[in-house]
């Protein structure tokens, strides 16, 4: 469990200065980590891919002589990225796309990016094809994405993502949460973002930010924020601090976690993490598997491995620790990953595609090496969904 006193670092907080040093190039980076003369040379051919962006907070929770550092992991590139093996778009995101920068796959709920830009870029991304590297998929119109929504009555809720949309200014944040909030048929939206984690004080020390929240969450339309800590390392003072602010501002907040290879790919890890969570008032929602994300791969485990592991956490987890549900985001759906047998793995849909297919239970035969539904010969096969 989480305790403040083993947090070692204090931080003097100057949000500029956050944003003005954070950490972009190799050079920048080996004045905190030592690297080999190898290794600055394969980091470079990695961020001349995808870039890199460190914020000092986020720098400050890595130990710089464990190369095994969890945080380092999430945030450092590594020569494992230069694989080309994987798909850039293994969830179809594409195929939902219905203007530049609105995605409706679920009924209920649209989907906007926002914007390419996060404070820091997680090396796990799944939409690394843009983050941080191109406009191209992101919103040019919220007017039209606005009509959009208005007129799709079967659309509930707004899903504002990206990118980090609270890496943008509070200017636009306020244009986004005006659009949507001001539509009758949408009962709440969400920000999805990584800042309460990456840079917390972008929350805790930001006065109009905070007005505009506690603005925005009504008693009966709530905006909430999803986000996305990954490892007990990253709950510390600074960012306990930002879901309090969340809080007082009236914003509830739930959390994603990736299951991560030398991550937090361990029982202990993920009770602490799921337990810790629950003791700072985050809501538990999702463990995603890692999706087939191309220069992601090294972090996937395979989906029995993933299953062991939960089972063992899960008997450290108190139950308000294991509300989450382990799930896969399909491209055919959001496919909870329920559990294994002798023989099959069983699945079941939380949300579909095809409506038809919701709710919808189904099994297949075992197999160890499958890391995603596409691996098992019975989906390719379309006998399953
Ligand atoms: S904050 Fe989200 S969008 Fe940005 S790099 Fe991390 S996972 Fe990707």
């Amino acid at each position: 469990m989480y305790s403040s006193k083993n947090h070692p670092k204090t931080h003097s907080f100057d949000l500029v200065g956050e944003y003005k040093n954070t950490i972009k190039t190799i050079e920048e980076l080996e004045q905190f980590i030592p690297l080999t003369a190898e290794e600055r040379e394969t980091l470079q051919k990695v961020v001349d891919i995808h870039p890199m962006a460190i914020t000092p907070y986020y720098l400050s929770l890595i130990d710089p002589e464990d190369p095994e550092d969890p945080i380092r992991k999430l945030v450092v590139p590594s020569a494992d990225e230069l694989s080309n093996l994987g798909s850039y778009d293994p969830s179809g995101e594409s195929e939902n796309t219905k203007q530049s920068g609105l995605q409706h796959k679920y009924e209920q709920t649209a989907l906007i990016l926002t914007t390419k830009q996060c404070m820091a870029y997680c090396r796990f991304c799944f939409r690394k094809r843009f983050v941080g590297v191109a406009d191209n998929e992101i919103l040019r119109d919220i007017k039209a994405a606005r009509n959009y929504v208005q007129k799709h009555t079967e659309i509930t809720n707004v899903l504002l993502s990206g990118g980090d949309p609270l890496s943008m200014g509070n200017e636009w944040v306020e244009r986004y949460l005006e659009a949507f909030m001001s539509i009758d048929h949408v009962d709440y939206v969400r920000i999805g973002t990584r800042v309460p984690v990456v840079l917390p004080q972008r929350i805790s020390e930001d006065g109009e930010l905070q007005e505009l929240f506690s603005r925005y969450s009504t008693p009966d339309k709530r905006l909430h924020i999803v986000t996305h800590f990954n490892h007990p390392k990253e709950i510390t003072p600074e960012s306990i601090r930002a879901i309090d602010t969340l809080y007082a501002c009236g914003v509830p907040v739930h959390n994603q976690t990736v299951l991560l290879k030398g991550i937090n790919d361990n029982p202990d890890v993920l009770a602490d993490l799921f337990n810790s969570l629950v003791s700072i008032g985050v809501n538990p929602y999702y463990l995603f598997q890692c999706r087939p994300v191309r220069r992601v791969l090294h972090f996937q485990l395979t989906l029995e491995e993933g299953l062991t592991i939960l089972e063992e956490a899960h008997k450290k987890m108190s139950g308000l620790a294991k509300r989450f549900k382990y799930a896969m985001s399909h491209r055919s759906g959001k496919v909870e990953i329920l559990g294994s047998d002798d023989d099959h793995i069983y699945f079941k849909y939380h949300q579909a595609k095809n409506p038809a297919h919701s709710g919808k239970f189904f099994k297949v035969d075992r197999m160890p090496e499958a890391c995603w539904l596409d691996d098992f010969p019975g989906w390719k096969h379309g006998n399953i969904g």
